[in-house]
């Protein structure tokens, strides 16, 4: 580690990468802390979101699509191409109340930063089952991005559900009503939380179905999900439904604990509150890219975009 760095880039998914991208090739020489791999999709990953993805059919320049982790392991490349450093280690904490800013990370080490960018992304919600968990990690046609997953030929012409109320779980179930035979949207209580225009969507079309007060007790299949198990929120009573996807549409959580106490500025919903048209934060010398700061598009190619704005305004800070 240099003693103190140009530009530190916490979070490694395609906001990260790409601010590495961006930041090396300005000749910041980024360090790049990645995190630690973890076992379980529900806390942050290095690679971010992607490496949960099977295909990628919507990131520009790849017309056969491409797997999450070939997509982020191409990233990777070609920011260490540039000369980005790789620290593999967890930030665990920030103070940027000083100048050098100091972060700690979960090696015990103190890094001393001029600028960070935080890229740390947002890990969607689970409903926290074991068999969810291990279809998820397995490809076995348990998601939660409809978005990613939904178009893939495996759940073509097939039953599908999503689990959720809200704008992003209607939001998907429309979309996968392009795909699918059938979709069942699962609520736990007897209305949607969603918008009313995104509620007629669900209501006008042929192939949704609301299924009210349900609440998921388990999801069944061995390798691939064969259908799942309810429970009626009201009458306690089990039930199976036979679907071959499910998507898990019950919101997002930006990874930002390590912020804790660092002052950065969080909008309402916890997401980094940015300036507007710039990845500034509140503090000046950092900035943030990607999911952390972004409720609303959470796609790849937009966090990318971010990544890149970031580096670009992470170095003209560092040049004024
Ligand atoms: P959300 O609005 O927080 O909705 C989460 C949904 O998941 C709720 O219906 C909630 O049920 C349900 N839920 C939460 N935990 C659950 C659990 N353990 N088991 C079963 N169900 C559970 O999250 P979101 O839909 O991701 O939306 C996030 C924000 O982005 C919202 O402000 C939304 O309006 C916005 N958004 C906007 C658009 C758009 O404008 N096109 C698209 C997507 C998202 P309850 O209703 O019972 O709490």
């Amino acid at each position: 580690m240099s003693e103190i760095e140009n530009v530190v880039i916490i979070g490694s998914g395609p906001a990260g990468w790409t601010s590495a991208i961006y930041a090396a090739r300005a000749d910041l020489n980024p360090l790049c802390v990645i995190g630690v791999p973890k076992s379980t999709p529900s806390i942050v990953l290095p690679g971010g979101q992607l490496m949960l993805t099977t295909e990628v059919e919507n990131y520009p320049g790849f017309p056969e699509g491409i797997t999450g982790p070939d997509l982020m392991a191409g990233f990777q490349k070609q920011a260490e191409r540039f000369g980005s450093r790789i620290l593999t280690q967890d930030v665990v904490s920030c103070d940027f109340s000083t100048k050098p800013f100091a972060l700690t990370t979960s090696g015990g080490e103190t890094i001393l930063a001029k600028s960070v960018i935080v890229a740390t992304g947002a890990t969607a919600n689970w409903l926290g089952l074991e068999n969810e968990m291990r279809l998820a990690m397995g490809g076995g046609g348990v998601s939660a991005c409809a978005v990613c997953d939904g178009a893939l030929p495996v759940y073509r012409d097939q039953p599908l559900a999503v689990v959720g109320g809200g704008d992003s779980a209607l939001e998907e179930a429309s979309y996968l009503t392009k795909f699918a035979s059938e979709v069942f949207v699962i609520h736990r209580r007897d209305e949607f939380r969603a918008s009313k225009a995104m509620q007629k969507r669900i209501f006008d079309s042929e192939k949704a179905t609301p299924v009210w007060n349900k609440t998921v007790l388990d999801v069944l299949g061995e390798d691939s999900i064969t259908g799942i198990l309810l429970k009626d929120t009201v009458t306690g009573e089990e039930s199976t439904l036979e679907v071959k996807g499910m998507f898990v549409a019950i919101g997002h959580t930006p990874a930002t604990s390590f912020l804790d106490g660092s002052g950065i500025e969080l909008d309402s919903k916890g997401y980094i509150a940015l300036h507007t048209r710039s990845s500034a934060t509140n503090i000046e010398g950092v900035f943030a890219a990607g999911d952390v700061a972004d409720a609303h598009y959470r796609q790849a190619i937009s966090a990318a975009g971010m990544g890149c704005m970031a580096a670009i305004d992470a170095e003209h800070y560092l040049a004024t």
